[in-house]
């Protein structure tokens, strides 16, 4: 049995920024992962990383990286279906080092921080199986190409996604709410020229975004209730084109399902982050709904906060749930609230109604004219949440706090 200071499971977004945080802390460090590559003809989403993502990259020292792998985007037009002007923010609008968004496709995230972590061991393909408590720590069962390797380890953070093993291992309870929508991203090819910013386009219950990944690519995103191939592709493409007409050049390149990805609409709160010489991070703590464009942004962010707690964790030589604590109670509630923010986007944009429509697009009209609350709405979906003296909720949306 190999001995470790700490074993992490996924290595993915979270796990990977966790090793590479503490990769000079001199700890001995496992990470184990049985998925080999991410694909790109499987992934077919980017992810739009906000200002407090791209700080968290910036501390890991990956930001140069990511951007040339993606394209920077300074801001955001809401416009209505068919065409239409509602309103515009623009990042730099915000007091923040980083004030702008940068869209990456999922798998050259993933590829990238993956070959960035140096000084851990890495075992691809690993699956975790399952760990028992021992004295002074844990012992991990790790599956390596169909034999069972255990290693011991003082701490074992649980990275491994929203159906994470490790939290079901440690009897952590978990609250799943589905919704009723669906999440749908097509990779289109794109113009340079014409679309050099985020898009997105709202109709009477209908939400269309558009955001460039790369040169010569766009992720078109959209919320769905229904069934999504009905009529075929040359309907879907129709369809895209008369909610967004700025897709006229890119929606001839869909030409087939594979350029789309449905991913089913749920969010999921842990009962608790941490346990004895366990901790859960990213995904397997909390998800929230891709409306937000935050779970990569939270991903790291945590990752961030548990590498200091960690660090205590050994220098005192306390594993405990007590001592892990504090990254729990510094993380949760800035992640719970952009989990009721998806909440109340996902409402708000998929509501049918004509006078709730008609109260969004003046809400969106009225964004354009004030600029105090067009900074609490960007503050509130960029998880600066210290911009913001309150949760934006629908009572808020209506009073208006003022940002501090
Ligand atoms: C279609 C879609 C679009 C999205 N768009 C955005 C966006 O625009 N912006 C944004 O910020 N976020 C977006 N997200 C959310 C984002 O992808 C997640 O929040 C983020 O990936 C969380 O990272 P993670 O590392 O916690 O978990 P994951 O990325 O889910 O990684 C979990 C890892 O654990 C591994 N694993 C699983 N089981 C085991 C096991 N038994 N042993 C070892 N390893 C295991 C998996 O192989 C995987 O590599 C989107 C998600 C989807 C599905």
């Amino acid at each position: 049995m190999k001995a470790y200071d700490i074993v992490v499971v996924g290595a993915s977004v979270a796990g990977t920024a966790f090793a590479m945080a503490l990769r000079d802390e001199g700890l001995r460090i496992l990470v184990v992962d049985p998925q080999v590559d991410f694909d790109e003809s499987r992934m077919t989403w980017g992810h739009d990383i906000e200002p407090n993502g791209l700080l968290a990259l910036d501390w890991l020292g990956l930001l140069d990286d990511i951007k040339r792998l993606g394209v920077r985007h300074e801001r955001w037009i809401a416009e209505r279906e068919g065409g239409g002007r509602l309103s515009e923010w623009r990042y730099d609008e915000l007091r923040h080092t980083h004030a702008y968004a940068v869209c990456v496709r999922a798998h050259l995230l993933r590829r990238r921080l993956r070959e960035r972590l140096s000084g851990v061991d890495v075992v691809i393909p690993g699956a975790f199986q399952g760990y028992r408590r021992v004295e002074g720590g844990v012992h991990v069962d790790i599956e390596v190409e169909g034999e069972r390797r255990t290693a011991s380890a003082k701490l074992l953070v649980g990275a491994d996604g929203p159906r994470s093993r490790v939290r079901a291992q440690a009897g952590i309870g978990a609250r799943v709410r589905r919704y009723s929508h669906s999440w749908v991203d097509t990779i289109m090819s794109r113009d340079d020229d014409t679309l050099t910013e985020g898009h997105i386009y709202f109709g009477r219950g209908s939400y269309l975004g558009v955001v460039p990944t790369r040169p010569g690519e766009l992720v078109a995103f959209e919320l769905t209730a229904g069934p999504h191939r009905v009529g075929g592709i040359e309907r879907f493409r129709e369809d895209y084109v008369r909610r967004a007409p700025i897709l006229a050049g890119s929606v001839d390149s869909v030409e087939s399902w594979d350029q789309v990805t449905v991913a089913p609409g749920f969010r999921m709160r842990a009962e608790r982050w941490v346990a004895d010489h366990v901790a859960l991070l990213g995904d397997a703590a909390l998800t929230v709904n891709p409306i937000t464009s935050q779970g990569v942004s939270l991903a790291l962010e945590d990752a961030l906060t548990l590498a200091v707690v960690t660090g205590q964790a050994f220098r005192r030589g306390d594993f405990t749930a007590r001592a892990l604590r504090p990254y729990e109670l510094w993380r949760r509630p800035q992640a719970e609230r952009i989990q009721e923010l998806g909440d109340l986007s996902l409402w708000g944009f998929t509501r049918r109604s004509r006078v709730l429509s008609a109260l969004k697009e003046r809400t969106l009209r009225h964004l354009a004219a004030d600029r105090d609350f067009r900074t609490y709405v960007m503050a509130s979906y960029c998880g600066l949440h210290w911009l913001t003296p309150k949760p934006l909720t629908i009572l808020n949306a209506v009073r208006r706090p003022h940002p501090v």
